[in-house]
């Protein structure tokens, strides 16, 4: 089961990856969780990419889609996996779309959460306060970057995904259990028919 989760920052990726992670038990690929651990290990990949995230813009695609491809290679990943911040454009989403074709899978639905940035803006503060080790990128101005780069670059994704009648809108805003539960009723519906 491949399962992508859409929504700007704040919107709860995150939380429910991990649920459907356990739920499905398949494993979660968050490409910002590689990259922050890669900037945290001071490696070749995080000396690439930190100029980008710690100014709130997107990596390069080809660094983006090198990371994937590298993954989706690994044993652990060949029963799916839940996909969080990735694709991010539609390149992304092109290219992501071929290798699957190549190796003859396919998205099983494709997860917009939808938030409004009031909303966002309230739980990034809470989840910047909360944290010991705040996030580099949480912080207002940066914020409202990585934000505003959601809305210009997610809007093609999915797009390209809607065409494709994979996309299954959730209003982020309710609890995270709720948000979970809508979700294991579509994938239930979607697996039975
Ligand atoms: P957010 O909560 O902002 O959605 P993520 O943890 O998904 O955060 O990503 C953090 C940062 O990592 C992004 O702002 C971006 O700089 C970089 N990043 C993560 N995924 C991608 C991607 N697919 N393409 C380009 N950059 C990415």
């Amino acid at each position: 089961m491949i399962i992508v989760l859409m929504g700007p920052p704040g919107a709860g990726k995150g939380t429910q990856a991990a649920h459907l992670s356990k739920h499905f038990n398949i494993p979660h690929l968050s490409t910002g969780d590689v990259f922050r651990n890669a900037m945290a290990n001071e490696s070749t990949l995080g000396e690439k990419v930190k100029f980008y995230i710690n100014k709130g813009e997107l990596a390069p695609d080809q660094v983006v889609i090198d990371i994937v491809l590298q993954k989706l290679d690994q044993k652990v990943f060949s029963k799916g996996l839940v996909l969080d911040g990735f694709p991010r454009t539609l390149s992304q989403a092109e290219m992501f779309d071929g290798e699957l074709v190549r190796k003859k899978l396919a998205i099983d639905l494709v997860l917009n959460l939808v938030v409004s940035e009031q909303e966002l803006y309230k739980r990034i503060e809470k989840r910047a306060n909360e944290n010991v080790t705040r996030r580099s990128d949480d912080n207002d101005k940066i914020l409202k970057n990585r934000i505003e780069i959601y809305n210009r670059q997610a809007r093609a994704v999915i797009d390209f995904y809607r065409k494709k009648d994979l996309v299954f809108d959730v209003d982020g805003a309710q609890t995270a259990n709720l948000v979970l539960t809508t979700i294991l009723n579509k994938l239930n519906l979607r697996i039975i028919c």
